[in-house]
């Protein structure tokens, strides 16, 4: 803000006295003017404002921006007023051999009241503009310590050159400027960030679309001859073709979670909703992990109320797979002999699903980032443990498209708590794409 204090007078050598009503005058119209600002929508209004101000108070006929350009190590005009702008939008000023230069380098003020006469002066803008500059004040613009450019106000028309008070004038609205221009290029920079990071998910949205669509034949040409290979060779051969069938299948299991989140994303994903019963989807996944399990001794129990099917309204094979994901990984990262307890509890008009395991843990670094799309705590070439980090993306994805929610609680070394509620009655699933 404008310093009103009386060390503002002793800096600038200014005395209380016959001058004081101009000074208050210039003052409240200077409070006036920052007060205004704050209603200008953007940058440009902004500075024409701060332009025109600049004028104004120091009784001047005109006022400009040069804003320095590193890389060409010369000026260009960034604001000037309308009537100027045709002529010098894109003239350059030299670094050195300019008024603006001098101010730049030295980072101080300077007057001049006569630039005709000076030989820091570049004439060609004038040229440029059919426009004869006589007093000139140029002011830096700097923000934390670095220049970023040069306030010019020219042909002072009440004396022959620029006061002590102008420079304080000046270097007020200078501050502003420079915050203003620092602020429009950070928000910039933000918006091509966004711009950015949205056109990388388009391109891996319609990379893993592409991939898994083209993936897809060939895998079932495979599945499907192998399958029916086995029937009509020997049984010496069973070994191998069991592992062709195996693999195959795995990688079509990934394709299937690939598209699967990508359907997410896009909105393409459909819920086919009714009555399920989560007690019936627990206990069936249990099943179906029961030999994974016992490879690795570990114990995979459930607690289930005695008098409830817990029976909600969801997409059952899309539940399924959510669990299964979350007991797989829970069998996963357990160490042998290790428990997993699946557990599920009515909660008013919601199911509450706990998957916990005594199992590895998980850093608390990457535990915010579990859930995201191809999220692994290991790198993907020194882990163990095969997967692609979608499961948890599936998993969030699903549970939100049902209007729920899905967390996860872990100590390293100590082990994970992944939860999940679900409303009992799922909301119509949201028409944006959810962003995993
Ligand atoms: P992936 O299929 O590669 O395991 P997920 O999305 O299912 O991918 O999981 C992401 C990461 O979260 C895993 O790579 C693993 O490091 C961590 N994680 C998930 N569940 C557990 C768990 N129960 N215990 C320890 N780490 C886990």
């Amino acid at each position: 803000m404008f310093p009103v204090n009386s060390d503002w007078l002793v800096k600038y050598n200014l005395t209380i006295g016959e001058n004081d009503m101009e000074q208050s005058k210039i003052l409240e119209r200077l409070l006036e003017v920052t007060r205004n600002l704050s209603a200008s929508a953007d940058l440009e209004t902004y500075v024409q404002t701060l332009l025109s101000a600049a004028a104004e108070l120091t009784d001047s006929e005109s006022a400009s921006i040069l804003e320095y350009d590193e890389i060409a190590q010369d000026f260009h005009f960034r604001f000037v007023p309308w009537f100027h702008r045709e002529a010098i939008q894109s003239a350059r000023v030299p670094l050195n051999g300019s008024i603006a230069g001098w101010v730049f380098l030295h980072e101080k003020p300077l007057s001049i009241p006569d630039a005709r006469a000076d030989a820091r002066h570049y004439p060609k803008i004038d040229q440029l503009s059919n426009f004869t500059t006589s007093s000139l004040l140029g002011v830096p613009l700097i923000l934390r310590g670095r220049p970023l450019g040069v306030f010019e106000v020219f042909n002072k028309s009440s004396a022959a050159q620029y006061s002590e008070e102008d420079i304080l004038i000046m270097e007020t609205l200078a501050s502003l400027a420079s915050t203003a221009l620092q602020n429009a290029a950070l928000e910039q920079n933000a918006q091509s960030s966004i711009e950015g990071a949205k056109e990388l998910e388009r391109l891996k949205s319609e990379f893993i679309a592409i991939t898994s669509h083209e993936l897809r034949t060939p895998l079932g040409l495979i599945l499907g001859h192998s399958t029916f290979l086995r029937e009509l060779i020997g049984s010496e051969h069973h070994e191998q073709v069991d592992a062709i069938i195996r693999n195959a299948s795995r990688l079509k299991e990934i394709i299937e979670s690939l598209s699967r989140v990508d359907n997410y994303q896009t909105g393409g994903a459909t819920l086919r909703e009714g009555r399920a019963s989560i007690a019936r989807i627990i206990e069936d996944t249990i099943l179906s992990f029961n030999e994974m399990a016992a490879q690795t001794q570990v114990t995979l129990k459930s607690s289930l109320p005695q008098d409830d099917e817990l029976s909600v309204n969801v997409d059952a094979s899309k539940i399924a797979v959510t669990l299964s994901n979350l007991v797989k990984n829970a069998v996963v990262f357990s160490n042998r002999g290790g428990q997993v307890n699946i557990r599920a509890e009515r909660q008013q008009d919601a199911v509450k699903v706990t998957v916990e395991d005594n199992g590895i843990g998980i850093p608390v670094k990457d535990l915010p980032h579990i859930f995201e799309r191809f999220y692994q705590v290991e790198s993907h070439l020194t882990r163990k443990h095969s997967g692609m980090g979608l499961g948890l993306a599936v998993a969030k994805a699903t549970v939100e498209m049902h209007g729920g929610k899905i967390w996860a609680e872990s100590i390293e070394g100590v082990g994970s708590t992944f939860i999940f509620i679900l409303p009992v009655d799922a909301p119509e699933p949201p028409k944006q794409p959810f962003i995993v």
